[in-house]
């Protein structure tokens, strides 16, 4: 696995330019996420808004969404970072955290970021706790 520190620096940026593309004329709320993989790989998200509002997909999903499309599977991926313009790092929504859950190793770590530069690292198993499972 990459030093983290340098992994996250690279991915924070590739969120960073995902959020550019966010498609949020509803919320006005932009963010962008990027998945580094154990290959290497690099995937990028941001949120998509729909005028139908549960339509909506975050950029958490997105990123991890397109690693799939492109052939990932769950556990090839060894971290993530996620950036909006919030005073806080950002916090990833309940459905985002679930499918991290699904995908990501638990002790995966995962950077919150914001623009201004406040940062959190923590992990998936932090982010939701209990997460479901089917039996
Ligand atoms: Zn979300």
């Amino acid at each position: 696995m990459p030093a983290l520190p340098r992994a996250f620096g690279d991915l924070r940026m590739l969120a960073l330019n995902a959020r550019d593309k966010a498609y949020a004329p509803y919320s006005n709320f932009q963010v962008g996420a990027a998945v580094l993989t154990r290959d290497g790989r690099q995937f990028s998200g941001c949120n998509v808004e729909n005028a139908a509002y549960g339509l909506c997909n975050c950029a958490e999903r997105t990123a991890l969404f397109s690693a799939m499309a492109a052939g990932c599977r769950p556990g090839d991926f060894v971290a993530l970072a996620v950036i909006a313009d919030t005073p806080e790092p950002v916090s990833p929504c309940g459905a985002c955290r679930q499918v991290m859950a699904e995908l990501c190793d638990g002790e995966m770590p995962v950077l919150l970021g914001s623009l201004g530069g406040a940062t959190r690292q923590t992990s998936v198993a932090a982010l939701l706790p209990g997460s479901f499972k089917l039996p």
